[in-house]
């Protein structure tokens, strides 16, 4: 006379507990750092772009200012290319601007 636990799959599914709470999963911790890309020696301190320099007729390093750059070493402007590559610039875009349109 077996009556009342006529629902026997019912019960267990109910008391069944997902065990998919990762509670002893480990994080892994010793992971091998990789190592850091090895800089070229010239460029190691800081990023040296340089400006030509009128006064000082050769590229310098430079301090940037709102609207100007100006020489490291003798405070004067500078310009991103002396007249020789101004102009040659200035042909590369010219003959690339209609190429591309
Ligand atoms: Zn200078």
């Amino acid at each position: 006379m077996a009556s009342g636990v006529g629902r026997g799959p019912r019960a267990a599914a109910a008391t069944w507990q997902p065990a998919c709470f990762p509670t002893a999963v480990k994080k892994p911790t010793a992971k091998p750092v990789p190592a850091p890309a090895p800089l070229p020696t010239s460029r190691s301190e800081f990023y040296d772009e340089q400006k030509w320099c009128e006064h000082c007729q050769t590229y310098v390093r430079f301090l940037m200012s709102v609207n100007h750059s100006y020489c490291v070493h003798c405070g004067g402007r500078v310009r991103l290319f002396n007249h020789q590559d101004a102009t040659r610039f200035q042909d590369h875009v010219q003959r690339h601007k209609w190429q591309a349109s």
